[in-house]
């Protein structure tokens, strides 16, 4: 079989696998070395569901040991056809891609070959060749294998930017039932050691920048690399187990606290293999991955604690609604704020208004009092935040009951799979291959076709409407309909899980 079938079969196997995403370090070029890494990523090519997908995302071999119910890969299953790189293979083939300006790094997961330390010193070697010998200085994201040595993870930590260790499924159990050759002790050990490892290699830097003596610091001849300095990431399947959004929300949060994560991926699971251990829905609950990304991204980002996302009592997310949304509907009392005042923590829970749209309005307020233009110009989407803001006094909403289930009807954003927002009519159905051709509407307005070429020719859009400028209505918190439900029955409410719950105890 030559490189290019084996590539073939390999990058295809690799699809499934999501926890890839910009990269996370930067790394200007250097004499005599090969490659860069962005911070703003390697890999921005987004599929139709909205995940990002590296351009050379492969496995080194799909030949597994382990026989995973959920995965295509499993060696039960004999209909799939196998291959597998040798290090050189793989490693030559990387330049060259690198080398053409096809690919800006490397994302490499393996299935287990033999048994888990030797296919993961299979990949040692490849990222050997390409550090040492190619000098290749761009980003690499290596998947760790569940069960190895940990000198092992320890000498690719230090060869790849990102590690990352798949969770596979949210709790032991299932974990148990589907994946049997998988322990949660051999998944979140690995974890544990490549967070003591990044921490360890920190402070030994942080020490060596540091003089601590008067004699002239002699420096090592070649510099040690760091230590996965791109932090580690994990991915779990949603949707093939039963456990709710609840327990997938609370052990992701448990894993950025405890063990440090950049990120979690949730993975929609999709039928592959016919098994009894596995649902018989061929539904792919994509809907569901994205309100689940939605709710990490406010875990993250938005300081939000997750028994404020999602409640014990309803443990899945609104499919019809957002999670922030969702949350500004239940403490409709706290609402509207005034946009020229209110603190960022505040701006942050309105809905429409995102981390830059919030700093943005900091930053413009101390010049202007702001309206609702303004809004508009730095990029708020008013359409949903003027239910909830009062612009220098007035409330655009009105016209629309100050209640949750009026305000629900005009948030209400169904997912459609994934078709939804601005890049919608821009994303190619499933998930890319190196193989495909990708045709976009601004290349078929360059042909001549589609809608953008017809919107060329077409007479420019009229006046626009002047916008009502009278002082309107403001709702009062009494007129929410709330009437002080929210923040204190959201405390009342008994929570399930510790706020310090270990990933161990959630994980169980
Ligand atoms: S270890 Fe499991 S999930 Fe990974 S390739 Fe093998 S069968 Fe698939």
């Amino acid at each position: 079989m030559d490189v290019a079938e084996k590539l073939d079969i390999l990058a295809d196997a690799a699809k499934y696998d999501v926890a890839c995403t910009s990269s996370g370090v930067s790394r200007g070029p250097r004499r005599g070395s090969l490659g860069s890494a962005s911070q703003a990523g390697i890999c921005h090519s987004f599929a139709a569901d909205g995940r990002c997908i590296t351009l050379l995302k492969v496995l080194l071999t799909n030949v597994c040991a382990y026989d995973c119910a959920y995965c295509v890969n499993r060696a039960s299953n004999e209909e799939v056809a196998r291959a597998a790189f040798r290090p050189r293979e793989l490693a030559d083939l990387t330049i060259g891609f690198y080398r053409r300006n096809y690919i800006e790094g490397l994302f490499l997961s393996s299935g287990v070959i033999r048994d888990a330390d030797f296919t993961t010193e299979l990949m040692i070697e490849t990222l050997e060749i390409l550090r040492d010998e190619h000098r290749f200085r761009g980003y690499i994201h290596a998947k760790a294998v569940p069960g190895a040595s940990p000198e092992l993870l320890d000498r690719l930590g230090h060869l790849a930017d990102r590690l990352s260790v798949n969770l596979e499924l949210p709790s032991a159990d299932s974990l148990r039932l589907l994946a049997p050759d998988k322990s949660r002790a051999s998944i979140l050990s690995p974890m544990r050691q490549i967070m003591a490892s990044m921490a360890e290699d920190a402070d030994t830097r942080a020490l060596m920048r540091k003089r601590t003596t008067y004699l002239t610091p002699t420096a090592p001849k070649r510099k040690t690399r760091a230590f996965a300095p791109a932090g580690q990431s994990t991915q779990m399947i949603v949707g093939a187990t039963p456990e709710s959004d609840h327990h997938i929300l609370n052990l992701a949060a448990a894993l950025y606290q405890s063990l440090g994560l950049r990120r979690v991926f949730f993975s929609a699971y999709l039928p592959v293999n016919d098994d009894a251990r596995l649902p018989s829905t061929d539904a792919v609950q994509l809907d569901r991955e994205h309100r689940l990304y939605q709710a990490d991204w406010l875990l993250r980002f938005y300081g939000f604690k997750v028994d404020e996302v999602i409640d014990a009592d309803a443990p899945f997310l609104d499919p019809l609604v957002d999670p922030k949304a969702n949350w500004a509907l239940n403490h409709l009392e706290l609402f509207p704020v005034e946009v020229n005042t209110a603190p960022y923590e505040t701006l942050l829970r309105v809905p429409g208004i995102g981390v830059r749209g919030a700093k943005l309005i900091l930053r413009a307020r101390r010049h202007a009092t702001l309206r609702e233009d303004a809004l508009r110009k730095l990029g708020i989407a008013y359409k949903r935040a003027r239910f909830f803001v009062t612009c220098d006094g007035r409330y655009a909403g009105s016209g629309v009951a100050f209640t949750r289930e009026a305000l629900r009807a005009q948030l209400v954003s169904p997912i459609d799979g994934g078709r939804h927002g601005r890049r919608a009519d821009r994303a190619t159905p499933g998930q890319l291959s190196l193989f495909d051709a990708v045709d976009t509407p601004e290349k078929a307005a360059v042909r001549g076709e589609g809608p953008k070429a017809a919107l060329a020719g077409a007479p420019a859009a009229g006046a626009r409407l002047s916008r009502a400028r009278e002082r309107r209505p403001v709702p009062t918190r009494a007129a929410s309909g709330t009437s002080g439900a929210g923040a204190g029955a959201m405390a009342r409410r008994a929570r399930a899980v510790p706020a310090d719950a270990t990933p161990e105890m959630i994980f169980a």
